[in-house]
């Protein structure tokens, strides 16, 4: 028989809980079977509401499953990552009746384990936190809060080990394929192309009329993949195959371990005013090309945040110097394919009146990749949304976007000879 679990830990004072709470709630003779079902997140019997001045929040799972909580520091946020929780109809409004919380979001963060990521308006300690069996088998998650200072938020603040997605992702490329630094192709091999869909499960992008920016352009990277492969002279390798969350450092580190030739990251914009259609394609700049570009590369950023990733312990000591010499060659060649996605796509289907910008995009950052991003429309047009959601137009958008590479390929295959004599 399964016993009683009841695992609490009470933090005393002002030290820092420990991280990992209830990972070993699964050490016990828990019966393999409860294992295989996924466990449903029940959002009508969960509750996060004020109490004196702290938060309570009650959470209800299916059955019991390994869970950690911990605390970010810039912006404030609490994290709690479940082993994968199927979240249903759950939405954040409904749950959060707390003054303590500013945002609440939960998704997929990657196979395997879910999220759930709370903007906190003030800084706020976990006083305690436990999951209990109840008595149908059903599991509750408690998570008291209570107010804390700055200073001592700051200072407890941080993502546990083995909750820092962003440095182990697996590209699921074998050893000996991963080949760097790589040569530039001379045309004669076949191009590596890296296809990018932006966002991705704890981080859905933008959202209009029930779709999902990160749905849409996943959609459209698989269908782009199969055009690319069936016409010949590329090999596509995808950041994320499916609905999960893929870090922005990740997105390149993927690129960089597939020897990627280019790298087009895919993403669909949405404005809460004016009338704005069609694609455009940015390149990376220190200064935006205006300060809607700005803007939305702020937007297209939040990601990690979004997602609750701890981005204090990244190293920012790099090379400058030589990433700003290798951006030297590279930027010229995005600028070209850039130029060959507008010239096509133009040709092809609507492209915005300015439709060749740049902006500070981080997931354009690698030093030695051409890195392009595909604004492919506005989700905030009726027109563009249904041109996104028409399988003809996006095969003809993914025909130019083939031609447009084809083209750059050829052309920078000839410069690359020319550079080389
Ligand atoms: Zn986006």
């Amino acid at each position: 028989m399964i016993r009683q679990v009841f695992h609490r830990i009470r933090a005393s004072g002002g030290a820092a809980l420990p991280a990992l709470l209830a990972l070993s709630l699964l050490a016990g003779p828990l019966a393999a079977q409860e294992l295989t079902a996924l466990a449903r997140f029940n959002g009508a019997a969960s509750t996060l509401t004020d109490r004196g001045d702290g938060t309570v929040m009650r959470l209800r799972i299916s059955q019991p499953v390994p869970y950690r909580v911990f605390t970010l520091d810039d912006p404030r946020r609490l994290v709690i990552d479940f082993s994968e929780v199927d979240w249903g109809s759950a939405t954040a409004r409904a749950l959060d009746q707390s003054d303590n919380i500013s945002g609440l979001r939960m998704g997929l963060l990657r196979p395997g384990w879910t999220r759930m990521v709370l903007d906190l308006a003030q800084p706020m300690r976990v006083e305690s936190a436990g999951m209990r069996r109840l008595a149908n088998d059903t599991a509750e998650v408690e998570i008291r809060l209570s107010p804390a200072t700055a200073e001592s938020f700051a200072a407890s603040a941080g993502a546990p080990e083995g909750a820092r997605y962003d440095l182990d992702v697996d590209t699921g490329l074998a050893e000996d394929q991963a080949s760097q630094p790589r040569q530039r192709q001379m045309g004669d091999r076949s191009v590596v192309v890296v296809l990018d869909p932006g966002h991705g499960g704890i981080d859905p992008g933008a959202e209009r009329a029930g779709a999902k920016e990160a749905d849409l352009m996943l959609r459209f990277a698989l269908e782009l993949k199969e055009i690319l492969v069936r016409r010949g002279g590329f090999n596509v390798v995808l950041t994320r195959q499916e609905d999960a969350f893929v870090p922005l450092e990740a997105r390149m580190s993927i690129a960089r371990d597939a020897g990627a030739d280019l790298f087009l990251s895919l993403h669909a914009d949405a404005l809460s005013e004016g009338l704005a259609e069609g694609a455009r394609v940015y390149t990376l700049s220190d200064q935006a090309s205006d300060a809607a570009s700005a803007k939305l590369a702020e937007r297209h950023d939040r990601a990690d945040l979004v997602a609750g990733v701890d981005l204090s312990a990244q190293d920012d000591v790099i090379a400058g110097i030589l990433m700003d010499m290798a951006r030297i060659e590279t930027a010229p060649r995005a600028v070209r394919l850039a130029k060959m996605l507008v010239e096509r796509l133009s040709a092809t289907v609507v492209v915005h009146k300015r439709p060749q910008m740049e902006a500070g995009f981080s997931v354009l950052k690698a030093p030695d990749i051409p890195s392009v991003l595909l604004e492919l429309g506005f989700m905030s047009s009726p027109a563009d949304m249904a041109r996104l959601q028409d399988v003809e137009w996006r095969a003809r958008a993914g025909a130019a976007v083939f031609e447009a590479l084809a083209l750059w390929a050829a052309a920078d295959a000839a410069e690359a000879q020319l550079l080389r004599q």
